[in-house]
């Protein structure tokens, strides 16, 4: 059985988009994992296809039913979490995309218009979650990013076993830069150490700066790496 997305959306034509391209959408064709793109649309009760009605209390805009999206729900609903794409919902990271490769897959529930129903998102136990700090128009595209960094977890989809292991944010440091030929290029060469051939120099050189540009761009994660640093010395 392999890796399986579920999306609930009144945009199905969206999927799988960019996902069907490069090292997730090979694995997509190769069965590593599956997509299947729901419409919304197709578990609304009346004539006219309803799926949205106006915010009880007033104001702008238009609400997802919950009778709509709790049938939705209910046409893939196993095992696997559900998940309502928000942006009043915790921010998805690094350590979510992990957890949710090793599971057996995941239901993404997209919002649309002013959202979903509160009601059902709580009847479903639905996970709230974020992509970042601004408002999109769908839960389409986000659904797309939280996909694109769990497939890209799964076994066999990236190429070298390893690069999943050194980048950004798997050790709680952001990434060293990179080089590669011409070794000079307008001007600008590489650092030096990089073409000494000596693998401890490089390695000590990488980490070092991983660590000089966390605490210059991201102290927040620098704080977490450093605490996570004295746990683990304390432990050991
Ligand atoms: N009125 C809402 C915004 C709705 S945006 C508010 O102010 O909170 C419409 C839909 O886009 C949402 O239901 C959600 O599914 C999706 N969306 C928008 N921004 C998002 C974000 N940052 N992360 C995840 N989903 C988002």
């Amino acid at each position: 059985m392999s890796w399986r997305a579920s999306i609930l959306t009144l945009f199905p034509s969206m999927f799988p988009g960019p996902l069907g391209q490069s090292l997730a959408g090979r694995a997509l064709e190769n069965g590593v994992w599956a997509l299947d793109a729901i419409n919304i649309r197709d578990f609304a009760r009346d004539r006219h296809r309803t799926v949205d009605d106006t915010p009880f209390g007033g104001g702008a805009g238009m609400v997802l039913r919950p009778d709509v999206v709790d049938a939705a729900v209910a046409s893939v609903a196993d095992d696997r979490p559900v998940v309502c794409l928000t942006p009043r919902g915790r921010r998805f990271d690094q350590t979510d995309a992990r957890c949710f490769a090793t599971g057996s897959g995941v239901v993404l529930v997209c919002g649309r218009y002013e959202g979903i129903d509160q009601r059902v998102i709580d009847a479903r136990g639905m996970l709230e979650l974020s992509i970042g700090d601004y408002v999109l128009s769908g839960g389409e595209l986000a659904a797309l990013v939280l996909l694109d960094a769990t497939v890209r977890l799964l076994p066999g989809v990236m190429g070298a076993a390893d690069s999943a292991v050194e980048e950004s944010f798997s050790a709680g440091l952001l990434e060293y830069p990179h080089y590669t030929r011409p070794a000079e290029w307008q001007g600008r060469t590489v650092p030096e150490v990089l073409l000494s051939g000596h693998h401890a120099a490089v390695a000590a050189w990488r980490q070092a700066e991983a660590e000089r540009i966390t605490r210059e761009r991201r102290p927040d994660l620098w704080a977490d790496a450093a605490s996570i640093h004295r746990a683990a010395q304390a432990a050991s």
